[in-house]
């Protein structure tokens, strides 16, 4: 029996940094909140309350647990938040990932050049209300291309949720296209969850059992599951190495083993060690 794990399994580039720096704040101070969970992994969360990180769901209860320092996470806030938590007097620490902010300088460049912006993503996802936020009233967002409103301007301009799949993106653009006489696009998808997706489906092909690990309220994470289940590969979406079942594996000759982009590497090792226990590897 032998596992297969995908390289690409686990924290991504903006999560490990935001992670990192987290664990380190919370050695030297106190009174540290997010707003909002930094990531979208319980276990995680957990361990950094454990370490006095508390989360808090908005700025009014900031305010009641007497926070200090407020930690901005990976997918960002919106301009409005931002201006409150700071005229409110917290002092903020930014985590928001590269990449994100470079999408929100984007959004707010297509406003004030003037461009209607239209934003490809999911209207509820903070990163997206964040996006919002800086693309101004006359917005909209849509999830794909079916959503293109027709009272589109002439004059647009594109911006992309940074976890939006490459293919919802063109097929946008072409729609789009026939719809503006000036259109410009902004292809603001993170390289690291088209990568992931990629291994994920190679690793997934060659196997007859799949492990997803990470989040259950992970869109990334889910994202990998759906995706290994649409192969018809028997897929197993777990939080943490507790809940392997030894007979999943009864006559499986390979086992494949990703991760969400907020699933840490001590998930990732446990479940290793468990496999390893059943002779798996
Ligand atoms: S998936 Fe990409 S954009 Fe999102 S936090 Fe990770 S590196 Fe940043």
């Amino acid at each position: 029996m032998k596992l297969v794990v995908a390289r690409s399994a686990g924290f991504c580039f903006g999560v490990k940094r935001a992670i990192n720096k987290a664990f380190e704040v919370a050695e030297t101070e106190k009174n540290v909140f997010t707003l909002g969970p930094i990531i979208h992994n319980p276990q995680v969360i957990d361990a950094l309350s454990k370490r006095g990180i508390g989360v808090a769901d908005n700025i009014s209860d900031l305010k009641k647990a007497g926070a200090k320092k407020v930690i901005i996470r990976t997918h960002g806030i919106s301009l409005e938040d931002r201006n409150r938590l700071e005229d409110e007097g917290f002092e903020l620490m930014d985590l928001t990932c590269p990449y994100v902010q470079k999408a929100q300088r984007y959004a707010k460049l297509l406003k004030d050049e003037g461009y209607q912006v239209v934003i490809l993503g999911d209207i509820e996802h903070p990163e997206v209300i964040g996006l919002k936020s800086y693309a101004g009233k006359e917005a909209w967002v849509v999830k794909d291309s079916e959503g293109l409103p027709k009272e589109i301007k002439n004059r647009a301009g594109l911006v992309v949720q940074t976890t939006q799949p490459v293919d919802e993106l063109k097929k946008l653009v072409s729609r789009m296209i026939e719809q503006t006489r000036e259109l410009k696009v902004y292809n603001t998808i993170c390289s690291s969850t088209a990568l992931k997706l990629k291994e994920t489906e190679e690793v997934a092909g060659g196997v007859d059992i799949m492990l997803v690990a990470g989040g259950r309220n992970s869109a990334n994470t889910t994202q990998l599951a759906r995706l290994c289940e649409n192969l018809s590969v028997p897929t197993h979406h777990i939080e943490t190495a507790d809940e392997l079942k030894e007979q999943w594996f009864r006559g499986a000759g390979k086992v494949g083993l990703t991760a969400g982009a907020s699933t840490p590497d001590w998930i990732i090792e446990d479940i290793i060690k468990v496999l390893k226990g059943y002779g798996r590897t």
